[in-house]
């Protein structure tokens, strides 16, 4: 039996990433939680000007005042008895397959969407992987200082484009110039806007308004607030804490990040909700618990390092079970090798802080001089087994690569073969010709993969790209013939062989669908 004090440690844990499209403001709020968190000092200090990215410096420069692990990747901070891990998931330019993986390492997400332009492309798509892992998600409409949609209608918009239920757990009271305030149904009070913090708060009445009078209560916001709540507790899904741990329901809540209104109610009604831990299936359907005694993670990220005078890299491990010391014996499960975690632990990213001791819930990195692959299982104790395997995603992008020098024929198979083991990149070949075909989520993992492939295994690569591609899978192989791809279809086999079409567009896949109706496609996530 683990101890109490272990236990209780890791009850304490919440583990989640916040998920948007770019500039629906999940750095402005992260900043706010961790300012929150007492992680930094000044909400405000921590963004880089331009790049509108949080600037490293900053983050090594608070890690070093604090003696906190602070970085980009994973942030860490007490609140209210919580030890809470947050996980970026990058956006825009550097979005990759890490993106996707980063969700399964986390037990809950956040959602922030932006009220004026309601869901957005890379919301849903990072959505979807968490549904698909029914993790419970959290929504946070943000921007209500700006003229936005109307907010019944973006309940309806989660409810029709995303397709999971929704509860209102506060509610705007106007917006964008006229924004007063949010009634906050939840904590039966309402919350002014642009108020000082010892007035900020009105209890709500036995009727579930504000005393009359309350000068809010004679505008027309005020009484549409009440309008749409009453419409709400009508006809509204009812709040159900199992629909919001099975992922079928998520708490909405109104704010604004960049005024740090709603915020902390955000934070403090999520933590009460939040999942703790939990735990993960392995590939004989065993499930690890999260206080097992025994250590138990798995590697959902490889970080290579950019820099050609540090070939390391950080493998980004998920504690599972049990509690991580640095020094301990662990075994890797998938080559059943043993070796001691000493020196090369190290917490995170750039401003190395040696991690002593992690537990199950909290993200270690490893530093890793090429043994880790994604998905693998690493094990603290006799016990051996293997995680369940990470999902494979559907990639969109595609290339045609090649050795720029014929005679690097063998470093270019080799070095492609560990990338793709590695879960850095896809592989594809082309039926007949076998041309080399890589598929990628985001832009980045191609330049990753080019620099890499220069730097650690001396082959310069050319790429060429065949554009944007609609990949599906073959549930009945057989049926298919090499006639059936045209000029805008393409059949490949993936690495382990399976036959794939990639259509240029909807339009083709539609066609090829009407054409030929026997063949069953179907994408992977
Ligand atoms: P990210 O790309 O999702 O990380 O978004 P950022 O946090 O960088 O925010 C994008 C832009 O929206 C920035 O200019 C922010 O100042 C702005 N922003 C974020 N939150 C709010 C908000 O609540 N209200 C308004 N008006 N602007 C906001």
């Amino acid at each position: 039996m683990v101890t109490s004090k272990l236990e209780q440690e890791i009850l304490a844990r919440r583990t989640f990433a916040i998920i948007s499209h770019p500039d629906a403001g999940k750095t402005t709020i992260t900043e706010k939680l961790l300012f929150f968190g007492g992680a930094i000092r000044d909400a405000g200090t921590v963004k880089g000007k331009k790049s509108g990215k949080f600037a490293t410096s900053d983050w090594m420069e608070i890690e070093k005042q604090r003696g906190i692990s602070v970085t980009s990747s994973v942030m860490q901070f007490d609140y209210n008895n919580c030890r809470v891990n947050i996980l970026d998931t990058p956006g825009h330019s550097d979005f990759s397959e890490d993106t996707y993986r980063t969700l399964m390492a986390v037990d809950s997400a956040v959602m922030v969407i932006d009220a004026a332009k309601g869901i957005e492309a890379q919301t849903l798509k990072l959505f979807k992987v968490c549904r698909m892992r029914g993790i419970p998600i959290f929504t946070f409409i943000n921007k209500l200082d700006r003229q936005g949609k109307e907010p019944l209608e973006l309940m309806e918009e989660l409810e029709e484009v995303l397709g999971i239920q929704s509860y209102a757990m506060n509610w705007p009271i106007g917006m964008g110039k006229e924004f007063l305030g949010i009634y906050d149904r939840y904590n039966n009070r309402v919350e002014q806007f642009r108020t000082a913090e010892e007035d900020r708060f009105l209890p709500l009445n036995a009727e579930g308004g504000l005393d009359v009078q309350n000068d809010m209560t004679k505008t027309s916001y005020y009484t549409q607030a009440l309008d749409d709540i009453m419409l709400l507790n009508e006809a509204g899904n009812p709040f159900s804490e199992d629909a919001i741990r099975k992922g079928q329901l998520t708490p909405v809540f109104f704010g604004s990040a960049l005024t740090n209104f709603g915020v902390q109610t955000f934070l403090e009604t999520y933590l009460n909700f939040a999942p703790q831990p939990q735990p993960r299936l392995t590939e004989d359907e065993q499930y690890i618990e999260p206080t097992d005694e025994q250590f138990s993670g798995f590697v959902f990220k490889i970080q290579a390092n950019m820099n050609p005078a540090h070939r390391d890299r950080i493998a980004f491990v998920r504690i599972v079970s049990g509690k991580f010391e640095r020094g301990m014996s662990v075994t890797l499960s998938r080559t059943n090798k043993s070796f001691k975690v000493t020196q090369s632990t190290t917490f995170l990213a750039d401003d190395r802080e040696t991690v002593e001791e992690a537990v199950a819930g909290d993200i270690i990195g490893l530093y890793d001089t090429g043994n880790y692959q994604i998905g693998d299982t690493i094990v603290g104790g006799k016990n051996k087994f293997l995680f369940e395997k990470l999902p494979q995603f559907t990639p969109e992008l595609f290339v045609r690569v090649t050795a720029k020098n014929v005679m690097k024929q063998k470093h270019f198979h080799k070095g492609i073969n560990q990338l793709v083991q590695e879960g850095a990149i896809q592989y594809y070949k082309t039926l007949h010709t076998e041309d080399t075909i890589l598929g990628a989520v985001g832009q980045l993992q191609f330049e990753v993969f080019e620099n890499r492939m220069k730097n650690e295994y001396n082959v310069d690569v050319k790429m060429e790209p065949i554009g944007n591609k609609i990949a599906r899978w073959i549930a009945n192989e057989e049926v298919v013939k090499d006639a059936m791809t045209g000029p805008r279809s393409m059949l490949v086999n993936d690495r382990f062989g399976n036959k794939v079409f990639l259509f240029e567009n909807e339009f083709a896949m539609r066609w090829f669908g009407d054409k030929f109706p026997e063949v069953e496609l179907y994408s992977l996530l």
